[in-house]
């Protein structure tokens, strides 16, 4: 179980996002946000844009060769945008291995490689929420995958789980410009990324001036 620092400043909201389920906002310029995987062993898929320009969206290849941290996204990476506009930044992280190289679940993979009919993934969840935003399939982004270990071995096989998140484990991200965020909370159920057992995450956003 790992415990949470305090948070001082003011809370703008703090949701807890049930298992399966997508949620949003736009984080402005210095404010924070903290993901807590409540229960371990769960993927929550991210994407992120530029709150100001939709086209400037997260960049999962150009964060990974900037950042110098190898294919795992932790404490230092700043992810950033086809612009190259520093979006948000992990100023704490409790797991230690933040994947941006598996994608996520969609219906249609979950028939391509589960054969299992009309089951909402990850991209679905995603579509749903930035629909919103007047966006839709034009606007998706290769995505972060926070509390998901995709390790990749000598001969470049990837191993896509099981998860390794205990418990409590959190993220801390700083918003270095104003952001749109979008979660899914992963509700796969045919591979071991969420263990099996989809559950709730928390997210916390606040203003820590
Ligand atoms: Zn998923």
């Amino acid at each position: 179980m790992s415990e949470q620092p305090t948070i001082t400043g003011n809370i703008i909201e703090d949701t807890t996002i049930a298992a399966g389920a997508p949620w949003s906002r736009v984080i402005n310029k210095d404010e924070m946000m903290r993901i807590v995987d409540l229960e371990g062993k769960q993927a929550v898929d991210f994407l992120c844009w530029n709150a100001q320009d939709h086209e400037d969206r997260y960049a999962a290849a150009d964060t990974m060769k900037i950042n110098k941290t190898g294919i795992f996204l932790t404490t230092g990476t700043t992810l950033y945008s086809v612009g190259l506009t520093p979006l948000l930044t992990i100023v704490a992280d409790s797991c230690g291995f933040h994947d941006t190289i598996g994608g996520c679940c969609s219906a249609d993979l979950n028939k391509f490689r589960y054969d299992v009919d009309n089951q909402t993934g990850c991209r679905e969840n995603f579509l749903s929420e930035i629909d919103k935003y007047g966006m839709g399939k034009r606007d998706m982004s290769a995505n972060v995958n926070f509390f998901m270990y995709v390790p990749v071995a000598e001969n470049g096989d990837m191993d896509m789980g099981p998860s390794i998140s205990k418990p409590g484990d959190y993220v801390d991200l700083r918003a270095e410009s104003d952001v749109l965020a979008v979660i899914s909370n992963c509700p796969q159920i045919n591979n071991p990324v969420n263990d099996f057992n989809p559950t709730p995450v928390q997210v916390t956003v606040w203003n820590p001036a």
